[in-house]
């Protein structure tokens, strides 16, 4: 599936925000710290933007902090009205319960895009299975560990070595000597600390 491979910190400046998509970086050396400008503006004033235009930048902003395409965004919401409960809570369910997030989550990718990284290397295994798809979903049960080539990786004992004490959502555990993963319950959408508001989302592709 295609991503977004431009520069990321442009996404922070034309969000006016911090997204925190470089993981550690982006508390150490922040390009949006230094110029937090619209990207190609030379002033700090920005347009003032219409309900519309809100709730468009509300969905740009969850499309970019989960690193996805337009077509998918827009097929995960289709899916999230088609389930029970409500909508914004079911869109963010399955925006979690993706496994690039899941390893993000665990802490064995310090952003999505490092998380995502990790499953295309064939670094991660789901119930046994070595999984390369960052769009993979989990569910209760599932078991997420790492690969026998990705516990021979120099990533690997950095990262267990980020992770020592480190806490993780409530849905989730993990044994920390193992470095196995399990999903717990259903995806808790008050855990997922966002950025936007799924419900203004809604009511933007719902016009
Ligand atoms: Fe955004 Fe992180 Fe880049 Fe700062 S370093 S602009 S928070 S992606």
């Amino acid at each position: 599936m295609a991503r977004y491979t431009g520069a990321v910190c442009r996404l922070c400046r034309r969000h006016g925000e911090k997204l925190m998509l470089k993981g550690d970086k982006c508390v150490t050396n922040c390009v949006f710290d230094k110029r937090p400008l619209p990207p190609g503006m030379r002033s700090t004033r920005r347009r003032k933007v219409s309900d519309r235009g809100v709730q468009l930048r509300e969905k740009q902003r969850a499309r970019n902090i989960y690193g996805l395409l337009e077509r998918q965004f827009r097929g995960y919401y289709e899916e999230a009205v088609h389930h029970p409960g409500v909508t914004g809570d079911n869109l963010l369910r399955i925006l979690e319960s993706r496994l690039d997030n899941v390893v993000y989550r665990l802490g064995w990718g310090d952003s999505r895009n490092q998380a995502r990284q990790v499953v295309r290397h064939g670094h991660i295994t789901m119930n046994g299975r070595k999984t390369n798809i960052p769009s993979a979903r989990v569910k209760e049960g599932d078991i997420i560990a790492w690969s026998d080539r990705g516990q021979r990786s120099e990533y690997f004992p950095m990262v267990k070595e980020r992770v020592s004490g480190k806490s993780i959502v409530s849905w989730l555990s993990m044994d920390m000597t193992a470095m196995t993963g399990r999903v717990l319950t259903e995806v808790n959408p008050a855990e997922a600390e966002t950025l936007f508001d799924p419900a203004v989302i809604v009511e933007y592709y719902s016009r």
